[in-house]
């Protein structure tokens, strides 16, 4: 059986869109007259990227790392989540190779701000900004997504496990 030390990953996140509430995706805080619905900043990006790290590591999903009804969560900024599991990671030897993400929205346009996001992403999670992609689609006016009143976000995190070998 072939062996590989890389190990790939998928998230996925949901938010309402409403207002009242700052839009931050990415560490990045957008003006908007909508706003990231959650616990914590509900930066869906941040979220999704962190699912798809624990997932290619099959260490657990956000859920179980950082409990909703836990009050310490109101609030938090999520890159600050992020980083605790970067940590994690790195404790266990894994890599990242590259973050491939798609963010699901009617608006606002998010292009201007793809480059800030990624300069913010890859300190947190010490890695270069080329190795992460951040892309952006509509849902064609099509359910909740498309009528504005929430935002997806999906991710996929590639690691690699330096030193021994895993099966
Ligand atoms: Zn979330």
């Amino acid at each position: 059986m072939p062996k590989s030390n890389l190990r790939i990953g998928t998230g996925f996140d949901i938010h309402r869109l409403v207002k009242g509430r700052r839009f931050i995706l990415g560490g990045v805080e957008i003006p908007f007259e909508l706003g990231l619905h959650g616990t914590s900043d509900g930066d869906a990006l941040i979220h999704a990227i962190i699912d798809a790290l624990l997932g290619a590591s099959c260490l657990g999903d956000m859920g179980k790392a950082f409990p909703v009804d836990d009050p310490k969560y109101e609030n938090a900024d999520s890159t600050h989540l992020l980083s605790q599991i970067v940590d994690k990671l790195s404790q266990q030897n894994w890599s990242i190779v590259n973050i491939d993400s798609v963010i699901i929205c009617e608006q606002p346009k998010l292009s201007p701000w793809y480059g800030q996001m990624k300069e913010n992403l890859a300190k947190v999670l010490k890695i270069s900004a080329n190795t992460i992609s951040i892309k952006a689609k509509t849902c064609e006016k099509l359910g909740d997504i498309g009528n504005g009143a929430a935002l997806a976000v999906q991710v996929v995190a590639l690691l690699e496990k330096i030193g021994k070998q895993i099966v």
